[in-house]
């Protein structure tokens, strides 16, 4: 099989993933009056990009099985108004490639990939991100490549990466004090994360950037005015941690590897359904997925015993309430896989901090449970 080479992905970089996806959809132009499917089951930051550029968000069900978007379901809501169609590897795991890519090129439609989840995976031999005529990336905490805030956009097609290198020029450097917080967030981070401090980490972020001290990972959606944050590149010293990250990129992707597969061995009991395996594609998992009946019960005890399990997506547009996904158009009932799918996921750490003995705690707090739910 070919393997095709997707461009680099520290050439064009944006403030953010969502910028860069911002980026795209303004190159391609996307605007007032046209929609843009995406799969619910995501995080905020897509449908804020779809709605900065003016356009509307139009959520599809992700499949029946699994955490990506539903052929089927896209068929069904695809209009002549639809202008692009974003397709995520959620966690790592590699959407149905094929029949998306058929039925898209059938009505015309191009695929962006959101590659948030993943650097190095591939779908029937093709890297990811190749597929589409454009695909976006994250470098912040919790994805494969941590370099503070970043993302980057990768453009497949020759005429969009014209159109993309020339609004480049309109956007600039993050302020001084942006700047000092994101590098501040990431030299914390890097000290003090390891997956027994998860809680308390996320805890002390979620409060430090809600009195604005830190930079928080969302805004709050205001169709009036587009955040500050579309109007800025990655800033330098991001960028060099980018550049140097994707040497070990291979390192991450043998760790990610050996994490799940320990995962997949140990964690025997029946209450969780494993991911399931794709053929004739390399999957490495940004986090591994595990679903379960239990799953509000098993966050508490994991908070409790400090061990790093975690909720995403607890809803179809994390990390708003079901209720609040209003907010950015989301029907409650409209894609119930992913509302329901939402209630039972939780994830496991796969990165380069996680060591056997958290690997050991993980596993004994889960297996465990079942004991205590079969008294
Ligand atoms: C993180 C993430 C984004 C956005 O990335 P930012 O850099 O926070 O803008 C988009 N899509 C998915 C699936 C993500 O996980």
């Amino acid at each position: 099989m070919v393997m095709i080479s997707k461009g680099n992905v520290s050439d064009l970089t944006f403030f953010r993933g969502r910028v860069a996806l911002y980026a795209i959809l303004k190159a391609m132009g996307i605007g007032k009056g046209d929609e843009v499917a995406m799969q619910a089951f995501t995080c905020l930051a897509v449908p804020e990009a779809i709605l900065s550029v003016g356009a509307c968000p139009i959520y599809v069900d992700i499949a029946p099985r699994g955490f990506n978007i539903d052929p089927a379901d896209l068929a069904k809501k695809i209009t002549p108004r639809m202008k692009a169609i974003i397709v995520q590897h959620t966690y790592g795991i590699p959407a149905e490639m094929d029949t998306l890519c058929l039925l898209a090129s059938n009505k015309g439609i191009p695929i962006i990939e959101d590659c948030c989840h993943t650097l190095v995976g591939t779908y029937n031999a093709r890297e990811l991100g190749s597929f589409g005529v454009a695909s976006f990336y994250s470098f912040e905490w919790g994805k494969p490549l941590v370099a503070g805030i970043g993302g980057s956009a990768i453009i497949n097609d020759p005429y969009l990466i014209k159109k993309v290198k020339s609004g480049y020029s309109g956007y600039r450097m993050p302020d001084l004090i942006t700047r000092l917080k994101i590098e501040f967030q990431y030299f914390a981070f890097g000290i003090l994360y390891n997956p027994s401090n998860y809680w308390i980490l996320k805890d002390a972020f979620h409060k430090l950037s809600s009195l604005g001290i830190l930079k928080s990972n969302y805004n709050i959606i205001n169709r009036e005015r587009i955040p500050e944050d579309f109007y800025y590149v990655m800033s330098n010293c991001v960028k060099k941690r980018l550049i140097s990250g994707l040497n070990s990129v291979e390192a991450f992707e043998k760790h990610s590897k050996y994490v799940a597969e320990k995962y997949r061995e140990k964690i025997i009991s029946p209450i969780f359904v494993h991911p399931n395996p794709v053929v004739n594609s390399r999957i490495v998992y940004a986090r591994y997925p595990l679903l379960t009946k239990n799953k509000n019960v098993i966050l508490a005890k994991a908070r409790k015993a400090n061990v790093e399990i975690s909720d995403w997506y607890f809803s179809p547009v994390h990390p708003l309430k079901i209720d609040e996904c209003s907010i950015v158009d989301y029907i409650v009932g409209s894609c119930p896989n992913a509302e329901q799918r939402s209630q039972e996921v939780i994830t496991l750490p796969t990165n380069s901090r996680v060591r056997e003995k958290d690997i050991d705690r993980i596993v004994n707090l889960l297996n465990g449970y079942k004991h205590e739910a079969s008294i």
